[in-house]
Parts: structure tokens; sequence; C-alpha cells
């Protein structure tokens, strides 16, 4: 069986106490289900809240084995940096992961590999694991330039990361025209597009790297998808901000 990982960015939505109830629910209703038992063992539920929220989640999911990291940090964990997030922080909440390089994150905030990559070099020496995002444009695709965009977003994100830091880290493959918009790309775009990013990855000698799709994944087409070749589990938005939905995807992604 493959070692899932299903992560939820919640993006900028949920106060503290919308996340305390949404956990609440998760839980009672969860605890019900036969897969709860192996969260963390067979597979890892992952949540990305927003800043704001951190605390509260790290208070909900203090006795289970659900992990949660920053939606961003910044490359430094401390300083003048205005308005930024500390990697050592979300450490003290006892978070797990760092989300680096989502499409809001570079299309509104303009951030580049290159800039990304300082971003993950520092998760790494702050013991977060990135959680690293790439995707291609909608135009970028038709004009037949995925592989190079993705080829880009992977060689410069991830210089001077190998396995030789020994670290872990996680690859979401999330096709921007996807992302919040109900378009899903097809069985054949994801099959061929993971095993592009599957190859990039061995040649940068990070083989072993989950990559995760995410674009518009819901529960009627998570048990297609997670059949594909080297799709290791789903980054969910949408469909992660109901608890009830967000099991549902859970369970029809461990079908
Ligand atoms: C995302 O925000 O990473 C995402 C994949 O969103 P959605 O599932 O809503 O398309």
């Amino acid at each position: 069986m493959k070692n899932i990982i299903l992560a939820a960015n919640w993006k900028l939505n949920k106060s503290p106490a919308e996340t305390r109830r949404f956990f609440k629910t998760f839980f009672d209703e969860g605890k019900k289900k036969s897969f709860y038992a192996q969260i963390g063992k067979q597979f890892q539920v992952v949540f990305f809240p927003s800043t704001i929220s951190l605390e509260a989640t790290s208070e909900s999911v203090k006795d289970s084995e659900v992990r949660f990291g920053g939606q961003n940090i910044y490359s430094e964990s401390q300083g003048a940096f205005t308005g930024e997030n500390s990697a050592k922080v979300i450490k003290e909440l006892n978070g797990h992961y760092a989300l680096i390089g989502h499409s809001e994150r570079r299309q509104y905030f303009h951030e580049s590999n290159s800039f990304l990559n300082k971003k993950i070099h520092h998760a790494l020496k702050s013991d977060l694991i990135p959680m690293y995002c790439i995707g291609e444009t909608l135009e970028e695709r038709e004009s037949g330039k995925t592989e190079a965009v993705l080829l880009a977003q992977l060689t410069e994100g991830l210089k001077e990361i190998t396995s030789a830091n020994g670290k872990t880290l996680v690859v979401a493959y999330e096709p921007v025209w996807a992302i919040g918009t109900g378009k899903i790309a097809t069985a054949d775009q994801v099959k061929e597009t993971h095993a592009f990013v599957q190859k990039t990855l061995a040649k940068l000698d990070l083989e072993q790297t989950p990559i995760l799709y995410g674009g518009s994944v819901k529960a009627a087409n998570a048990q297609e998808l997670i059949q594909i070749p080297h799709v290791s589990g789903f980054l969910v938005g949408g469909a992660s901000l109901e608890a009830a939905a967000f099991l549902d995807l859970i369970q029809n992604s461990l079908a």
C-alpha cells in the first residue's frame, strides 16, 4: 500500500472558534470510521490552518496522530520582518510541516523559485517538513511549457536539497488551472505529469519524495486519482473545509 498523505489547505478561512468546531466534528465523526486508528500509521492527515488559527489547531489535535503546519514561513525565524510567519513558532506549537510555494503565494506575493529555495532550506533547518508546491498555469500548459516550468520549479526550488540532507520533503503537484476551479486534470494528464515529476526528483537524488496531487480533489474523484502511479496523496482546498466532506475524501482515498 502507498504511504498516503492527505493534506488540507484552509487558506484564509476559519477563525480559531471555527477551527475548534471543525475539529470537534472531525474527531467525533472520524472516531466512528474504521480508518481512524490507522491515522499516523498507514497514512498521514495534515492540516494547514491560517496563521491565526495555528494555536487552536495545535490544541485541537494534541491527543491525536493528526499533523499540522503553517501555510507559509519566512526564510528567517525572527527579526524585523513585519507580517511574516516563523518556522520556530510553528515548531513550538508542535507543528510538523510548512507549506511552501503554493500557487497563490507565487501569483499574489510574487515568490520566486530561488526565494522558495531559501524557505525550504530554512524549514529543514527548523525541523519542519517542507511541502513544496509546483504547477503550471493554463497558458503554460496550452503553449507546451508544462515540463519546462516544472523542471525550473523543481531544480531551482530544490537547489542543494538532496537525500543526503537526511530530511523529509513532500512535493505537491497542483496545476494552477485546476485549483479552486472545479476543473480536474484528466487521469492521463496526472499520470504523465507525475511520471515527469518523479523522473526529475530521481535526477535530483530525491526519488523517495512523496508526490501529492492537488486541484479540485473531492470525495467523488479521490478513488480514481489515488490509483495513478506516483500519486502519494492529495493537497485539498475546498473539500477540506467541511469535516464530513473531508472524512469522505479520506475514506475514498484509502479504498
Ligand atoms: C489548494 O488550495 O491547494 C487546492 C488544491 O484547492 P482546491 O482543492 O479547492 O482546488
